[in-house]
């Protein structure tokens, strides 16, 4: 499996420019879409899944061309949107099945299969008996996941995947993603949050203001960020103007005052001790200080 993005622009009827220049290359297993809310990520998701045409630019999933053959695309794809709504008056079971209808499964026999065999994975059978809107919020969100999967699509879209989800579901929601991204099939998935996405993602873009402002490994990105990251000791008055200048991480009180996290390009700090960044850091690094840096 194989997207390529050239030149994606979106420009919403408003006026609003939430896509700019998007290029990217995307292919089997997953992918983060990682960036603070309103960066463009749920834009590009729809783009990507055919609710919405961009304004400009050429989409080309796996040969086929999203303008032209979205029928095509449609039959290969699973979505999870942010809102995922469903029919109130349906049970649990139906529910997935009538999903699995949807994506092209007509034998009664092989959807009933797929359904139970989804029931389990998701934890839902033992309440498969249950109205769909019964269910609690994260029950919701794991019927979400399952109609997404039942196809076996082998393009993957989740957008903001653990909003919801306690630590328990988010492990378990992560490790059916996982497995399903030994295959051949690539999982875009988009969050604000950077720990959904550091220990699952061979690959991702970092999104701010619907331009790309990193696309890469993470370790590529962590690369990116050595020799930017400091601890400093510090007292109460200093630590003002640290803020000032640079983008803290992380205070945790300390006997002098004050133990800062922070990233800068160079510190005049004394005392500072320069650390291993993770993909936090980095995050920071590259949205909050470098995309800022005017203001810092
Ligand atoms: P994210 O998913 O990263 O939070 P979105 O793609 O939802 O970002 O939004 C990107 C930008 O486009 C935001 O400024 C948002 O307000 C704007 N936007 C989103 N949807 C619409 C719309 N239907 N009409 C106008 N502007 C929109």
């Amino acid at each position: 499996m194989k997207i390529k993005i050239e030149n994606l622009d979106k420009i919403y009827k408003n006026g609003k420019r939430a896509l700019s220049n998007v290029d990217l290359e995307i292919e089997n297993g997953m992918f983060g879409l990682l960036g603070p809310n309103g960066a463009g990520k749920s834009t590009l998701m729809r783009i990507l899944v055919t609710l919405m045409k961009p304004s400009n630019g050429i989409v080309n999933i796996n040969g086929f061309d999203l303008m032209k053959n979205r029928e095509d695309i449609r039959k290969i794809l699973g979505y999870l949107p942010q809102d995922f709504r469903f029919f109130s008056k349906l049970k649990t079971w139906e529910f997935l099945d009538y999903a699995a209808g949807l994506s092209g499964i007509t034998s009664k026999s092989i959807r009933s299969t797929k359904v139970d065999e989804w029931l389990e994975k998701v934890g839902l059978f033992d309440v498969r008996e249950r109205n769909a809107n019964k269910l609690s919020g994260g029950m919701k969100r794991r019927l979400g996941i399952a109609q997404a999967l039942i196809g076996d699509p082998k393009i993957i879209v989740v957008d903001e995947p653990t909003t919801g989800l306690d630590p328990e579901e988010r492990i378990r929601f992560r490790n059916i993603l996982s497995e399903l991204s030994q295959k051949d099939v690539i999982i875009i998935l988009s969050t604000h949050i950077v720990g959904d996405i550091s220990s699952v993602c061979q690959d991702l873009a970092l999104l701010n203001k619907g331009q790309v402002e990193f696309k890469g490994s993470p370790e590529e990105l962590i690369n990116k960020t050595r020799g930017h990251v400091w601890q400093v000791s510090t007292s109460g008055f200093e630590y003002e103007t640290l803020k000032e200048k640079y983008a803290i991480i992380s205070t945790i009180p300390s006997e002098e005052g004050w133990e800062v996290q922070l990233v800068g390009d160079t510190l005049n700090v004394k005392n500072a001790i320069e650390i291993e960044p993770n993909l936090e850091h980095a995050y920071v690094y590259f949205m909050e200080y470098l995309t800022n840096q005017k203001s810092f």
